[in-house]
C-alpha cells in the first residue's frame, strides 16, 4: 500500500526528500502545507516545484478523511464519524468552551479493555490506529474550529481505544502535534489519558514531554477498581499509584486523576477517606466525571447535590477535585459515549 506522507516525522520526510535528490529544506515546506496551511493534496503546494510534487503525489497519500458523519450539539460540540481505508469508523470531538477549543481524538478502532461503564469496549478492538491517522483527525478538527473562528487551542487523547496501548504510534502523532514546524500545540495542552497502563506510564515518564498525564482511576482501592475496570487485574491500584508518583517525582508534572461519579458505587463516604490515603504525597487534582448513560450497563448518575457533597468532601480533605460538566450529551459525544453505532 502506499504509505500516507503524515506517517512520517520531519526527519523521516527530510532523509525520503534527500533520497530522491530534493532538498531536505522542503521537507519544513510540506509539513507546513499540509500542519500549518491545511493543504489537503500535494497540488496546494505551490512553493515546491512540480516535478517534486508530482513525485510526492506517486510516493505518498495525503488526502481527507471520508466523514460518515457529522452532528452538531446544542452545546456546540461536534462529532464526527470517520470511515477508514478498511471501513473502520472512527471518532472526533470538536469542544469548544469559552476559553479553549479541544479536540478529542482517537488512538484505536474499538477498544480492548472492556470497562464496565464505557460504550467503547462494547464492540471489542479491532487495531491500532497509524500516526497519520491520529494527526488527521487533529487536522479535521481544526479545520471545523477554524470555519467557526476558533483557533484549536488544546488535544485530549480522551475518544476511543487507550493510548498507551498505542506507544509508538501515540508519541510520533503527539511530537507532530506538538512541533512548531506541525500543528504547534503546546505540550502542556496535550492531554494523554490513559485507563493505567503501568510499564506504559513509566516510559511516557522518560520521553521528555511536557505533556499531561490523566488516569481514569475510577475505583478509590483493589476491589472496588476491580468491579469497574478489568484492567485492575494486570495492573493493580496500587501498582497504579506507585507508577503515578514515580512519575510525579521524575517529571514535576502534576497528574490529573479522572474519576467516574456512578451512584452508590464510586460516590460514597467510604470512597473519600480511601482516596485521600491513596493520593498522599502526589501532587495532584481530580476529575470528576458525572456518569454519562450507556444503556448496556445500567448504572445511574448521582443526583448534583451528591455530586457536589462528594467533592465537597474531598476538598475537605485536602484533594483538589471539580466536577466536569458534560458536553455533547445529546449526540453521543460525551466521555465514554462513543461507540461503532454503525458497525451493528
Ligand atoms: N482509554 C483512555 C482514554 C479514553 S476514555 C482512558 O481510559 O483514559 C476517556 C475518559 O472517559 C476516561 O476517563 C473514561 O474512563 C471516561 N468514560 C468512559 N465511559 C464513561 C461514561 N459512561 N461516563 C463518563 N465518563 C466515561
Amino acid at each position: 500500500m502506499t504509505p500516507d506522507i503524515r506517517d512520517l516525522s520531519l526527519e523521516e520526510l527530510a532523509a525520503y526528500l534527500k533520497s530522491v535528490a530534493a532538498e531536505p529544506f522542503r521537507a519544513r515546506q510540506i509539513f507546513q502545507w499540509i500542519y500549518q496551511k491545511g493543504a489537503w493534496g500535494f497540488d496546494a503546494m505551490t512553493n515546491v516545484p512540480q516535478e517534486l510534487r508530482d513525485r510526492l503525489e506517486k510516493d505518498f497519500i495525503l488526502k481527507p478523511n471520508e466523514i460518515a458523519q457529522k452532528v452538531v450539539s446544542q452545546d456546540g460540540t461536534t462529532k464526527f464519524l470517520f470511515d477508514l481505508h478498511d471501513h473502520e469508523k472512527i471518532e472526533s470531538v470538536l469542544i469548544p468552551t469559552k476559553t479553549r477549543t479541544t479536540a478529542c481524538i482517537s488512538t484505536q478502532a474499538g477498544c480492548k479493555f472492556g470497562c464496565k461503564f464505557c460504550a467503547s469496549g462494547i464492540g471489542g478492538w479491532s487495531r491500532n490506529l497509524t500516526c497519520a491517522e491520529i494527526v488527521t483527525q487533529v487536522l479535521h478538527v481544526k479545520q471545523e474550529a477554524l470555519k467557526q473562528q476558533r483557533p484549536l487551542t488544546n488535544i485530549v487523547f480522551m475518544g476511543t481505544g487507550e493510548p498507551l496501548d498505542n506507544f509508538s504510534n501515540l508519541m510520533k502523532a503527539v511530537r507532530i502535534i506538538n512541533s512548531n514546524k506541525g500543528i504547534n500545540i503546546g505540550a502542556r495542552h496535550i492531554t494523554i489519558s490513559t485507563v493505567g497502563v503501568v510499564p506504559k506510564i513509566r516510559e511516557l515518564a522518560q520521553e521528555g514531554l511536557q505533556v499531561e498525564l490523566a488516569i481514569s482511576l475510577h475505583g478509590y482501592d483493589n476491589p472496588s477498581r476491580n468491579v469497574l475496570m478489568p484492567v485492575n487485574k494486570k495492573y493493580p491500584f496500587d501498582e497504579l499509584i506507585a507508577a503515578c508518583r514515580e512519575y510525579v517525582r521524575k517529571t514535576h508534572r502534576q497528574i490529573t486523576f479522572e474519576y467516574i461519579l456512578i451512584k452508590d458505587v464510586t460516590c460514597t463516604v467510604h470512597a473519600v477517606a480511601s482516596l485521600k490515603k491513596a493520593f498522599k504525597g502526589i501532587i495532584c487534582k481530580m476529575n470528576l466525571i458525572p456518569y454519562n448513560p450507556v444503556s448496556e450497563f445500567g448504572h445511574q448518575t448521582p443526583s448534583r447535590e451528591e455530586m457536589l457533597e462528594f467533592r465537597n468532601s474531598l476538598e475537605d480533605s485536602g484533594v483538589h477535585a471539580t466536577i466536569r460538566t458534560p458536553r455533547g450529551k445529546d449526540v453521543n459525544a460525551a466521555c465514554g459515549q462513543l461507540r461503532h453505532l454503525q458497525k451493528q
